[in-house]
């Protein structure tokens, strides 16, 4: 059967202040800008979860919908809308939420708790497209489950 690609949307909305401790405060203001507002600012974030994989003779599916939305309401959903995301996720204790990294945080999620959810299905997560603006979209590719502490280690390193 065909290989197939599904994107199911999602919304969540949240807010956040960027900010680093490891910048002066006039850094902080050049990097950030307005974003670096002692008093934070929200968001209505678009989130398209992109899954991939081989759609079931018996069924005519790659995945049942009803189940991804158990799964990204239970993983991402619940513990970031209505969040301050600096206060309320952990990943942003010690890293600033700029939505390159929000990507990464919630793909992460995703993808270590996949196998629980969906490991036998065939379909794998493929990647994840944030939007939280009309004009700023970011995308990120699924980490893989082989190798994937290693990358993000790399990616928290290059921002130190
Ligand atoms: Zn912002």
């Amino acid at each position: 059967m065909a290989d197939v690609r599904l994107t199911r949307r999602y919304r969540f909305s949240a807010s956040h202040r960027l900010h680093s401790e490891q910048l002066s405060v006039e850094e902080n203001r050049a990097v950030y800008g307005k974003c670096n507002n002692p008093y934070g600012h929200g968001h209505d974030y678009v989130v398209d979860v992109t899954i991939r994989g081989y759609v079931d003779e018996t069924r005519g599916r790659l995945i049942s919908i009803d189940a991804l939305d158990q799964f990204v309401q239970a993983v991402v959903l619940k513990n970031f809308d209505r969040r301050n995301l600096n206060v309320e996720v952990s990943e942003f204790a010690t890293l600033s939420p700029t939505t390159e990294v929000l990507s990464q945080v919630i793909a992460r999620r995703l993808s270590e708790a996949w196998p629980i959810a969906f490991g036998g299905s065939g379909a794998r997560l493929e990647k994840l497209r944030i939007r939280e603006t009309r004009n700023n979209i970011f995308e990120v590719l699924a980490p893989e489950p082989v190798g994937r502490e290693e990358k993000f280690d790399e990616i928290s390193e290059s921002r130190s």
